[in-house]
This record gives C-alpha cells, structure tokens and sequence, in this order.
C-alpha cells in the first residue's frame, strides 16, 4: 500500500448500502492508507449523507479522475470485521443473485455494524498520569480526603476498570475534579475478550448402525468439501446424527454452523444443544436485541462461540474455524429470502462449505428435489436413516374421500369417529388445515356475490372473534355485513379455517380441551411454548393448526393426525406446489406416533385418484420423489433447469406489462443462446395491496446463458425509461412462480 505514487492518496473501493450495483471510489490520505485492509469499514461522504461503507478493494486508478473523488471521513476498524475469503463470497453471492453488492455486505452485518458501532466492546478505565502521585498529595489539601483516597487507590493499579471503580466507591464526580487538575486520564480499552471455553461433550445414546455409518461418512470428511444428503423421516435420528458430527469438528477445535428454519428454532432444540455441550454457544433469531445480536455475531467470528445457530440470515456469521454446517429440514422455504436480497441460505451454505473446505449435512425427512437430483448426481453423498430411531413405529396412512361421506363443517363422519376412538384411548389428536381464520369467503346464496377486498384479487377472509373481514394478503380490514350488498340476502361464511374447525371440534367434544396453534392465536411472546407445555402434560387433547404444527416439535402422545385439505396443492399453476404438499404432508405424519404408540392418519380429499397421492400413499415420499423427479425432467423443469424471475409491479395497471415488454426487447438484443423468454404475463393474483403486477420467466438449461445474459441486461434495465414507473426485481432461482 505504502508504494502508491509518493504523495498521492490510496483509492479505496468501498461498498456503500444503497440499491445501486457498483462500489465507490474515495481517496484515504497517505496517514491513515496504511491502516485500511479490505474488509474495514470507514465513514464515507455519500450525496449528502454521512455513510457507513466496507472497503472492497484497494485500487491503484479510478475511472474517475482523482480530482473528483471525494476524502473518507474516517476509519471505523483496523482489523478487518471480514476476512478477505469471506468478503469474495458476500461478492460472489451479489453477482449470482443480481443483487447491489452494498445491500448485500450490509445485509451481512447485525444492524450496530452497519451503523457503525465498534465491534469490540471497550471498557472506559482510569489511570494516573506519569509522575502525578507524588504531585497530588503534594498539592492537594489535607481536607480533600476522599479526592486523596482516590489517589492513593489508582496508584496501586496499573489502570482502574469500572468494576474497581465502583468498588472503592470512586465517584464520577471525583474523577472529574482529578482530571481537571492532569491527576488522572480515562481510555478506552478492549473488553477481554473471552477466550474459547473448554468443551466437553456429554455422552449421547448408543447410535444404531444408519447412524454410526452417517456420522462415520461426515466425520470423515472433515476438513475437505463435501455434500451430505441425510435423509430420514422424522424420529429417525438425524438430530443425533448433527450433534455427532459437531462434536467431531470441535475435537478438531474447529465451529460448526448450524442453520434451522425460522419456526423451529425452539428452546427444545437449544436445549438439546446445551444439554450435549458444556460450551460457548452464539443462538442468532429474530427476537434478539441489537446489542445481542452483535454480541453473538462478535463470538461467533473471534472462535468463542464454537456452535454457531441461527435462522437464514445466519449463513453470513463469519467464522474464526469453520468445521462443518449443517442445514436442518433444508427443503424448509424459510431459507429462500423472499424480498430484496433474495437469497437461498441452503445454497450459499453449500457453496460457503465448498469455499471453507469443509462439509456440508443437509438435512431432512422430505428432502428438496434439488438435493435429491444432487445426491442421485453424486453417488455415495446419500445418508439414510430408513428406521425410527426410539423404536417406534411409521404411521399408517389413508385417503378419506369427501365426495362419498358426510361432514361437520369440512370434517368427514370417518375422520370424526377416529377422533372420538383416540381421545376414548386416552391419546391426542392433530388437525391441520393450512387456512387461519374462521372462513376463507363471506358470499351471497341469493346473487352470488362474495367479498373482495377492494386492493387486491382476493376474497376476505372471515374471523370469529371480530366484526371486521380480514385480507390475508395485504392486511387490509373491512366491516362485515350481514346481508348482501346486492341483493339484500343474509350473506353466509363458505369454507374452513382453523377457527372453524376450532369451533365445530368445541361443539362436538365439549369435555375435552383443544387449542389452536396458528398466528393468529400465538401472538404473544412465550404464548406457544405455554400451549406446548400443556400439550406435554396430556392436558390440552385436541390440536388444531396451521404449518405452524409441522415443524421442530415433538408430540410423543399425538396418536391421530388429520390434514383436512389435501386438495390445495394438487391443481396449482407453481410447479413446487405438488412437492410442497407431500412435503407437508409427510411432515404433518411425522408428528403421530412417536413414541411406542403406533400412528394413523388421515387425509381428506375430493380426487382420492390423483397420482400424488396415490404415489405418497403406496411408496412413502421417496415414490412421491421419483415420479415428481421424472415429470420435471420431462417438463423441463427444476432440478434440470435454471429459472430467473423478472418481476414488476405498479399502481397503474398497464406499467409493468410494458416494462416487461421493453425488458423482453432488451434481451431480445442481446439473444443469448440456450435462454427462453417465457411471458411477460400477468401475475396469477394479478392485484395485490393495490398494486398491479406481471413477471417475465427466464429459463435455461444451465447456469451459464442465464448468467451470461443478466449481466449485461440488468445494467440495461436500470436505465430503460420504463423503469421509472414501476418497482421490479430479479429473482434467481425463484421457489414460487408468482
Ligand atoms: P430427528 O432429528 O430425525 O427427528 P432425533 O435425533 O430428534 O430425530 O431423534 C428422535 C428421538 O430418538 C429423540 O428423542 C432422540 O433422543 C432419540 N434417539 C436418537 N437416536 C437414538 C439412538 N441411537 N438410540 C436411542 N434413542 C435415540
Ligand atoms: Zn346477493
Ligand atoms: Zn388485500
């Protein structure tokens, strides 16, 4: 750095938070270059703001001339808060995902970095200045004991940290007086930084032989890139299965990275975690206070912390010693961000391992069809647990056919009888329906006429505790009528949600306790683990609820599991929603029968025949898989595909359409070879909180042409004129295609 030009300023390329996708370039004058590493962060002019920026590069020449840049204000770290490797990865994932590389570092930093807050905490301690002990008694008046005694204090110390302080009663004011006089002088210093505790690892149960096999495979990895598949069904083990491998990558005194889905970060799970190792774990979820979160990212980067867990975002915790992540339930869609940076967490986690060195364990009862095409692709990288691992044993499953039985507000004569046969046994019951609310339209028998909300393409949903109708898509509430607008006819609720059947199931079993799990009902902070508790002490014998029920919980004494509605997934226009549905379904099994107890479940369904079901039913999901692997091979589809999304949205309803259009010409120019265009159309909910919207499907065989094109149409789109009036964004890898 030092042999820039003599006299001259270094070039800094720095990434500033801001849509636009390119690095700024200022000057560090010669004093304070030699301090500045890629990865710190300065205090940057930006328009007429005062930013934080990271520095990217140090660059010898800038397009612009010297003489235009501007000055860095200042210099927030001397040690660099990212490695230089880790910094090629936040870039690497800005260029795949074509996303502003500002916005991507900065998403990458817990919210007091991107503010500029220092990373080490510091302490403010006191100290005599040189020579001032002997100068102070002098000087000071006999009478002016307590100023004396503070003295006398300080000067057995090399320095005086607050805890001291306050233990010798030294005021604030005292300290005062004696640095008016050059007594004594306050700085700053780094507050000790704890050093990695000593692990120990408790013993686990003795593994069964799928187990030992997985963890003998993944141990043995350690230390090089490898993609681990582990796949079996809930019960099996594969929770044991992590916490062997961590213990195995802490023996090497490495971390371990552990990314969950939103949902099931629960204290049972962290409480497995601190049960297993008597050590320093970093837990990062959205509930953490700023100062928190920084705290846990500060451990996680510096190797106190060896277990590292958090949701999503936690894939960008740097890490001193990376040994090995793990992504549990990895087909979980909480790892795919859904707005701004759209990221996949499960893909940039193998794509951080394969940079690391290190492996990867995905895994899942119902696995991705990603992952499962991967593993097919990769012979050997595929870990089973086909058996439970406790003893118990898999759950029977049956298709309940709506058309030919009679039901109680959506749930079949059959499936109430398996209620009442459960609950007699003295065992739980599970209803799932993946609809909140009490019914999902208010609608008029006399002319037909239903509810909508006003700002979207949407019916509003009905709920029971309230006069207002609800939208579920943007929020918006409406009073509810009680005859029709039209006609004058008493209007009527059509259809389930969880508070119906709420309400049907408390008719029908006044004795027995129900609670319903879903976001409505567990708002409040603390409120589902309450509910849960109950559930474990076999008070509560009745769950009804959404995907909420799915995941990262245990219902040992759960005997009968219901989904209420198959039939949502089976017809959707998104090629995902049929892996979506035996995803859930499977999942929503999974929760019977864990312990000895044997589960059953039931599914309703009007199209008892269609082949998803039929399939899941007699082969389990692996037979679901194959035949869903097939028919997207066929259809050209993911996994045998590449997707871009280019979507847009306006209030004016033919804006994004021309946008769209004008974007198609501008990759008409460009023709890429192997990229189809598909659209641009309309979104399938066309109107949502009052905005129009339409999308552009990008497809490919590979990564390359789709690449190849965004790079030089996305420059282009920024500037099109069209642009200007509507909000649009890129979406590489889209989970859903609307
Ligand atoms: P998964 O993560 O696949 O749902 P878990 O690891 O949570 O499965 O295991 C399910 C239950 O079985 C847990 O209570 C766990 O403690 C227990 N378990 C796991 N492995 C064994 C084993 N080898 N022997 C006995 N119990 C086990
Ligand atoms: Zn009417
Ligand atoms: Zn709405």
């Amino acid at each position: 750095m030092q042999n820039h030009k003599a006299g001259a300023a270094v070039i800094l390329a720095v990434a500033v938070d801001t849509p636009l996708r390119r690095l700024f370039d200022y000057l560090a004058s010669d004093d304070v270059a030699p301090a500045i590493a890629p990865g710190c962060r300065v205090w940057v002019p930006f328009g007429r703001r005062r930013a934080v920026g990271v520095v990217v590069e140090l660059r010898e020449r800038s397009e612009l001339p010297v003489s235009k840049l501007r000055r860095i204000h200042g210099v927030i770290d001397h040690d660099p808060i990212f490695q230089l490797s880790f910094l090629e990865l936040l870039r690497w994932s800005a260029d795949y995902y074509r996303h502003p590389v500002g916005e991507v570092i900065a998403a990458a930093m817990p919210v007091a970095l991107r503010r500029g807050a220092a990373l080490a905490v510091e302490e403010i301690s006191w100290r005599l200045t040189p020579g001032s002990h002997e100068r102070a008694l002098a000087e000071l008046p006999v009478r002016a004991r307590q100023l004396r005694a503070a003295i006398e204090r300080l000067a057995t110390v090399p320095d005086a940290s607050p805890q001291a302080l306050q233990e010798w009663a030294i005021s604030n004011a005292t300290l005062r007086k004696l640095r008016e006089r050059g007594f004594v002088e306050r700085f700053s210093r780094p507050a000790a930084s704890g050093a990695p505790a000593l692990t120990a690892t408790r013993e686990g149960p003795q593994l069964n032989e799928a187990q030992a096999a997985a963890v003998s495979s993944i141990s043995g990895s350690l230390g090089t890139f490898a993609t681990w598949l582990l796949y079996g069904v809930t019960g099996s083990g594969k929770t044991e299965v992590y916490l062997r491998a961590i213990a195995a990558s802490l023996e090497r005194g490495d971390q371990a990275l552990v990314l969950v889905p939103e949902i099931a970060l629960t204290p049972q799970l962290i409480g497995r975690f601190r049960e297993r190792f008597d050590t320093e774990l970093a837990v990062l979820h959205s509930g953490l206070s700023d100062g928190e979160r920084l705290a846990a990212w500060r451990n996680a980067r510096n190797g106190t912390a060896r277990v590292v867990i958090g949701t999503r975002s936690a894939v960008f915790v740097p890490l001193a010693r990376p040994g090995v992540i793990i992504i549990d339930e990895e087909n979980d869609g909480s790892f795919k961000q859904q707005d701004g940076f759209r990221y996949s967490a499960r893909d940039l986690g193998i794509v951080r391992a394969q940079r690391h060195g290190i492996p990867v364990v995905l895994g899942s009862a119902t696995p991705s069809l990603e992952s499962l095409a991967r593993a097919q692709r990769q012979p050997g990288s595929l870990l089973s647990l086909p058996h439970r691992a406790a003893d118990a044993r898999p759950p029977t499953l049956s298709l309940v056919d709506l058309r030919r039985h009679a039901d109680a507000q959506g749930i079949a004569t059959p499936v109430l009888l398996a209620v009442r046969r459960h609950l007699d046994a003295g065992q739980q019951v599970l209803l799932f329906l993946n609809r909140r609310g009490y019914a999902p339209v208010l609608f008029c028998p006399g002319c037909g006429w239903a509810a909508h909300c006003r700002r979207c393409d949407a019916h509003l949903t009905v709920h029971r505790n309230s006069t207002d109708l609800l939208c579920h898509h943007c929020g918006a509430q409406q009073a509810a009528v009680t005859v029709c607008p039209n006609c004058a006819s008493p209007v009527k609720p059509v259809g389930q949600g969880t508070e119906r059947i709420e309400e049907t199931l408390e008719r029908l079993f006044p004795q027995t306790r129900l609670a319903r799990i879903d976001r409505d009902s567990m708002r409040r902070k603390g409120e589902l683990e309450a509910v849960l508790a109950e559930v474990d002490r076999n008070e509560i014998r009745i769950l009804v609820g959404t995907q909420m029920l799915t995941k990262g919980h245990h219902f040992p004494n759960v005997t009968l599991v219901v989904v209420l509605n198959a039939d949502q997934g089976l017809f959707s226009t998104d090629f995902r929603a049929s892996e979506r549905l035996a995803q859930t379904i499977v999942q929503v099994a999974g929760r019977a029968g864990r312990a000895e107890l044997p589960g059953e479940v039931l599914i309703q369904t009007e199209y008892p025949t269609h082949p998803l079901l039929t399939r899941l039913l007699s082969g389990g999901y692996e037979a679901f898989a194959e035949g869903a692997l097939r028919e997207r091979e066929q259809a050209g589809w993911p996994p045998y595909a590449r997707l871009a999304l280019l979507r847009a949205e306006a209030t004016h309803p033919g804006e994004p359409l021309k946008f769209l259009h004008a974007a198609l010409s501008a990759a008409h120019e460009h023709a890429v070879r192997g990229v189809k265009l598909l659209g641009p159309a309309p979104a399938p909910m066309e109107r949502r909180a009052g905005r129009h919207r339409a999308q552009l499907l990008l497809h490919a065989a590979t990564h390359g042409p789709l690449q190849k094109l965004m790079s030089v149409w996305i420059p282009q789109l920024e500037i099109l004129p069209e642009a200007r009036r509507v909000r649009w964004s890129i979406d590489v890898d889209p989970a859903e295609l609307f």
